[in-house]
């Protein structure tokens, strides 16, 4: 199977028609284990290593990569395998959690925008600004301690969201900053056995917060709120991938080939050599061969 042919799928650059229940949570493509994926993954892992290299030599495309998910969807490991082996000097991931007081007393991109990616680096986003459209509206309480003006709280506020997000993620296009979305697609019977296995083995326990458990009670609040996300903010230069995540292999061979189809179109290439920079490397040369 080709390279594309795992992501585009899933890929989505014109919201309209978007419907989650297209997207079945345990798709695996006929790939039926862990084991045969895994060759593939770590041909993909190589490819975007060298990517990466480029992206970095090139100095000029940055890469923002945004992961959201329900609780146990898999953001964080996802990360971990897909990135392994990428050189961490380019490479950058920031959780988004809680925002702390001095983050409220911002606009709500303000703390993101403090994050993104420099040229020839890869920014990662787990969770991100995309939680001002999910969680705070399923929990309208959070749009509260927001500290905004009540004359700025209408009705209309989600619709300026979209507005706002779409704006800001074009601004980056146009600047060189590339964005992706990664919407991990976990059904609520795997998440309820990811928590029970949470609860089970005693080095997940950190994982596991009620919180989650409760938030199971808002699932169909969540998918909706995700379904509208993805409807409205779904662009052609800043696409979603809603990615199966009941199995993680699947997901991981996903997000893989969705970042490598990515730097591959912007055609990446070493820098080449200027004849200043020529002369250079002959002077460099011939000074290392007269050392005795
Ligand atoms: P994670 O679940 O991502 O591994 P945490 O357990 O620290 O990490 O959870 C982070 C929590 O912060 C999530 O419940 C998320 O919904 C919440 N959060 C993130 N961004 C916001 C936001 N802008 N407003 C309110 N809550 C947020």
């Amino acid at each position: 199977m080709k390279t594309e042919e795992f992501a585009k799928p899933f890929k989505i650059t014109d919201g309209g028609k978007f419907r989650l229940k297209d997207f079945a949570p345990d798709e695996t493509f006929g790939f039926d284990s862990k084991e045969k994926a895994q060759e593939t993954l770590d041909r993909g892992i190589a490819r975007l290593n060298e990517l990466h290299e480029k992206l970095l030599a090139q100095d000029r495309w940055a890469l923002l990569l945004i992961f959201q998910g329900m609780d146990a969807a898999g953001k964080d490991s996802t990360i971990k395998h897909v990135m392994s082996g990428t050189n961490p000097e380019g490479c950058h991931v920031y959780h988004f959690g809680v925002p702390s007081d001095e983050e409220l007393n911002h606009d709500f991109l303000w703390r993101a925008t403090q994050r993104l990616p420099a040229r020839g680096n890869i920014g990662i986003f787990s969770r991100s600004y995309y939680e001002e459209l999910l969680v705070v509206r399923v929990h309208p309480h959070l749009l509260k301690q927001e500290k905004l003006d009540p004359s700025l709280v209408t009705p209309k506020i989600w619709e300026e969201r979209f507005e706002d997000i779409v704006a800001f993620e074009r601004y980056l296009r146009r600047n060189g900053i590339v964005v992706r979305k990664f919407f991990l697609n976990v059904s609520k019977k795997e998440q309820k056995q990811r928590f029970l296995a949470r609860l089970d083995e005693p080095e997940k326990h950190w994982k596991f917060s009620l919180n989650d458990v409760k938030d199971r009670e808002c699932w169909t609040d969540f998918m909706y709120a995700y379904e509208e996300m993805i409807r409205k903010t779904s662009t052609a230069s800043a696409p979603w991938y809603v990615v199966p995540a009941d199995h993680k292999w699947f997901t991981r061979l996903v997000v893989a080939e969705a970042i490598i189809d990515t730097l591959e179109e912007l055609d990446l290439s070493y820098p080449k050599l200027d004849a200043k920079k020529r002369e250079e490397f002959k002077n460099a040369r011939a000074l290392l061969e007269r050392e005795k």
